[in-house]
């Protein structure tokens, strides 16, 4: 952590006006021990101490050094979107051993290509200014990478027919559906695989983690090493709030065990 955090670290040598906190590194070093120890740990720490980079230098460490896949789970957007736009590439720039980091956002989020098939046979356009839109979604289809709603910027926050063509899963036809091989989502979830870190948002992450173990008990024992291979990601939930009775701050969790 030293290396990183010190004064002549990392950082310092990235950012000139790196400030060296003791704070930072006493708590990336608590989590760092907690990944090794495999156990819990709940960090509360002010504002300015530089949690974000003291809690993702010990994930992506451990996510590198064998321990899985470190799923990082967030409360807002905002915070996911930080990660994903600033810290963890300022990371990938900086640290001398490359990872890889996918962002999971909620189902509806992503475009459905088997809805939007079926929207194009049957209109659900509420009024003509929608058209062009439409058309402009089915261009973005072919294109897109992600199928992500946030790329489509120029067009209106709401778009009434948005709702026909999300990927929810209640509209979902899983493995049976002709599109599932170039769906956004089974993409998403390959990346995320094949992903050292995963951000994540809280609500995504427990409703993934109930439905698997819901799988976990249903299954028979010939087929819980699978289950058990997944289960055993790790996960880490930060939230800038102060804990309530109840809920998670700093959490590491090792699952699967
Ligand atoms: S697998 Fe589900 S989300 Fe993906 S294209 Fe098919 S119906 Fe849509």
């Amino acid at each position: 952590m030293e290396e990183v955090f010190g004064p002549e670290g990392l950082i310092a040598q990235a950012h000139p006006e790196y400030e060296y906190r003791p704070g930072q590194i006493e708590m990336a070093r608590a989590v760092m021990r907690a990944f090794e120890e495999k156990r819990h740990l709940i960090v509360e720490a002010g504002t300015g101490t530089g949690k974000t980079l003291a809690y993702l230098v010990p994930a992506v460490a451990a996510a590198l050094g064998g321990r899985g896949r470190v799923i990082v789970s967030t409360g807002t957007k905002n915070l996911q979107e930080q990660l994903m736009e600033k810290d963890i590439p300022f990371l990938q720039s900086i640290l001398p051993k490359k990872f890889t980091a996918t962002y999971m956002k909620g189902r509806n989020n992503y475009l459905c290509l088997n809805r939007l098939g079926r929207a194009q046979a049957s209109p659900v356009l509420e009024g003509l200014e929608e058209v062009d839109y439409f058309e402009e979604v089915v261009d973005w289809s072919t294109e897109s990478e992600r199928g992500d709603r946030a790329e489509l910027s120029n067009l209106p926050e709401s778009l009434s027919f948005w709702r026909h063509i999300d990927a929810r899963s209640e509209s979902c036809l899983g493995q049976k559906c002709p599109d599932f091989d170039p769906c956004f989502i089974t993409r998403m979830r390959n990346r995320a695989q094949e992903s050292d870190i995963v951000v994540v948002n809280h609500h995504l992450f427990f409703a993934d983690l109930s439905l698997r173990n819901s799988m976990y008990s249903r299954r028979s024992a010939s087929h819980r090493g699978h289950c058990f291979g997944v289960l055993r990601l790790a996960g880490f939930e930060l939230s800038d709030r102060r804990p309530r009775a109840g809920s998670w701050n700093d959490h590491y969790r090792r699952g699967g065990r």
